[in-house]
């Protein structure tokens, strides 16, 4: 049984998975945004909801699975509705080792001023860039931060530039769902990092993002770490991409036994 890390995504909207090449190429290739993490994504969103107490049919969420790689998801009411990710996971915001977006036309401009064949080009965006290729010395965050306090000056604009793509993300999230109830933290950094969600959520407080700092500090479980009264309650989530696959594995023999059995059929 194959579960397919893009098929959370298949409900977003062709405003967001369409690219603004002309639509022959999407036509022709099926060249577009697809998304990935989206089994992470869709067991954060269930967990979130029994967290905030109602389905999640009720709430528009903004998820971020922040590991070695990266991606930010906008859930309204229960489904995707766009993700940073595309075609491929290198789009979005910095990775560990991944660039995230960046202008196209740097592709060419490398490949002639550094000698590069264009697969050259797509091993450095996908794996010396992001966090390794700003500090230079590391793509985990926990080597970046205590360099950082060393005074090590790229670690520290690395972590600047990760947490600012993050946060940018969660501003245009924001517009695009006309706001947010929930903010959901998961995966390596997002689960581990009380400092980096510090980071990323300092200057949302205009939107109603309120960190519970004693929350945000302590605790490894599932839970809420925004205070009592802020607007958007912000979520930490360890992920088990395992019981989703494990859940739908069932689900699909479950279906096929009835289905053998003649159940479904004589239910009608
Ligand atoms: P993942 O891809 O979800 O396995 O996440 C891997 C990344 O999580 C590593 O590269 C680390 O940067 C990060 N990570 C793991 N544990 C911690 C921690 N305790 N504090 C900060 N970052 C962590």
């Amino acid at each position: 049984m194959a579960v397919f890390d893009t098929s959370f995504h298949q409900t977003m909207p062709p405003t967001s998975f369409l690219y603004s090449i002309p639509y022959e190429y999407y036509e022709r290739h099926k060249i577009r945004k697809y998304g990935f993490h989206g089994t992470s994504h869709r067991y954060v969103m269930s967990r979130a909801a029994e967290l905030m107490g109602r389905p999640a049919e009720n709430f528009r969420l903004i998820s971020c699975h922040i590991g070695n790689g990266v991606s930010v998801t906008a859930i309204r009411y229960g489904e995707s509705y766009d993700t940073s990710m595309g075609l491929t996971p290198l789009a979005g915001v910095t990775m560990g080792t991944r660039s995230g977006n960046l202008d196209p036309a740097v592709i060419p401009y490398l490949e002639q001023l550094e000698g590069l064949e264009s697969d050259e080009v797509m091993r450095v965006l996908n794996h010396h860039s992001g966090l390794l290729g700003i500090s230079g010395v590391s793509n985990d965050i926990r080597d970046l931060l205590k360099l950082s306090k060393e005074g090590h000056h790229r670690s520290q604009l690395a972590i600047e530039l990760f947490v600012s793509k993050l946060h940018q993300y969660i501003g245009l999230y924001m517009a695009r769902l006309n706001g947010t109830d929930g903010i959901i933290f998961t995966a390596g950094v997002g689960e581990n990092s009380p400092e980096i969600r510090e980071l990323i959520c300092q200057g949302l407080e205009y939107a109603g993002v309120f960190l519970d700092a004693y929350a945000n500090w302590l605790g490894k479980e599932d839970r809420i770490i925004s205070t009592a009264y802020s607007p958007v309650k912000v979520m930490v989530i360890p992920t088990d991409e395992e019981i989703v696959m494990a859940r739908d594995a069932y689900q699909i023999v479950i279906t096929d036994q009835t289905r053998s059995l003649g159940i479904l059929e004589t239910a009608g």
